[in-house]
């Protein structure tokens, strides 16, 4: 088995008591499944077998793998269609990250698929970060939006998409803080995207491209090259390669580590198998998160377990939890209040072991 929920707990600090951020969560993704499978008999669609059963997806790390993957996630997606599904998404997102102890939640939202249902790109835009302001006040947990572009769509889709994300960063300052590249890595020259990214960087966006999941080393190099990445989606495969990993140390980007995410996709066996170890030893600064909890049946929570379950003491773990919140781009206080919290955590003392 490769989900989270597998991972024994051990014993130590209650990790949902420990203040973190959430850095690479996906809209349709983050959904919970009860919300799924509402909105599905609402709409009478059927779900494939795949979604109403609570096991992880299981795919190889394949092009045949990736697409059961794809296919799973269109499926859900096809329930969003509407502005209700997608603020009660946001919503939720929030309140599940909230009882896992994250501060901040920077989601990826390409709201290609969705403007359809709502008028376009930019009222898909602006229902997304009504809501996140909205949540954000309702939930305590403080809110950042990516938006991201596809691998699967043109270049030209993607410069559009930045310099909407651009518009809207200017116009509420700190709620648009990045923007993104997702989708198969195997699909797509990593260069053409870099007019996009250019348009993002200048006007103060964060790059975090995916990287490093699916291919190896080679294809970390190009995105670090082409894209100037604050933070990579994944870029686990670096640490196949130590020269680049080093590089990537030295340049301050951040690694948005997935285990479950990984091991679903058939990247690594096991979750435990991610070389977190190898990346946190190296110096790197981590996050981890939880990719599509949807699919990957494993939230925030679990993946900080899995580190837990690798040997990692509550002194890494807040190590850990330290470096999320200080890559993240939440404003001064909220990563002040945050970090202190952390510390605090480390202050209480640890429960007896069994
Ligand atoms: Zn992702």
């Amino acid at each position: 088995m490769s989900t989270g929920s597998a991972v024994s707990t051990g014993t130590g600090r209650d990790l949902a008591a420990l203040p973190k951020a959430h850095l690479h969560l996906h809209f349709t993704g983050s959904m919970r499944p009860q919300t799924l499978w509402d909105l599905a008999a609402e709409r009478r669609i059927r779900l494939p077998r795949s979604l109403t059963d609570d096991t992880a997806l299981q795919v190889e790390p394949t092009h045949r793998g990736w697409f059961r993957f794809q296919r799973q996630y269109d499926a859900a997606r096809a329930v969003v269609d509407s502005e209700g599904a997608m603020r009660r998404l946001i919503r939720e997102a929030a309140e599940d990250d909230a009882a896992e102890g994250s501060g901040r939640l920077e989601l990826q939202v390409d709201p290609t698929s969705y403007a359809p249902h709502v008028g376009g790109l930019t009222p898909a835009i602006e229902i997304v970060l009504d809501e996140a302001r909205l949540t954000e006040d309702a939930t305590g947990v403080s809110i950042g939006i990516i938006i991201a572009a596809s691998r699967t769509r043109h270049p030209l889709d993607a410069r559009t998409l930045a310099r909407l994300a651009v518009r809207h960063a200017e116009r509420e300052p700190g709620r648009v803080v990045g923007f993104g590249l997702s989708n198969d890595e195997r699909r797509g020259d990593t260069r053409d995207f870099a007019p996009a990214f250019r348009i993002a960087r200048e006007a103060g966006l964060l790059s975090v491209p995916h990287g490093g999941e699916l291919l190896g080393p080679d294809h970390v190099r190009e995105v670090v090259d082409s894209l100037a990445p604050d933070r990579l989606g994944h870029g686990v495969r670096a640490a196949q390669d130590p020269r680049l990993l080093e590089q990537i140390v030295e340049r301050g980007i951040g690694l948005e580590v997935c285990p479950a995410s990984n091991a679903s996709l058939g990247v690594f066996r096991e979750a435990t198998d991610v070389p977190l170890r190898t990346l946190v030893d190296a110096g790197a600064l981590i996050a981890l998160s939880a990719d599509d909890p949807l699919l990957f049946n494993s939230r925030l929570l679990d993946q900080y377990e899995t580190a837990r379950a690798i040997g990692m003491d509550d002194g890494e773990l807040a190590h850990l939890a330290a470096s999320s919140i200080r890559l993240s781009s939440a404003p001064e206080q909220v990563r002040a209040r945050l970090l202190g919290g952390v510390e605090e955590w480390l202050r209480t003392p640890a429960p007896p072991a069994d």
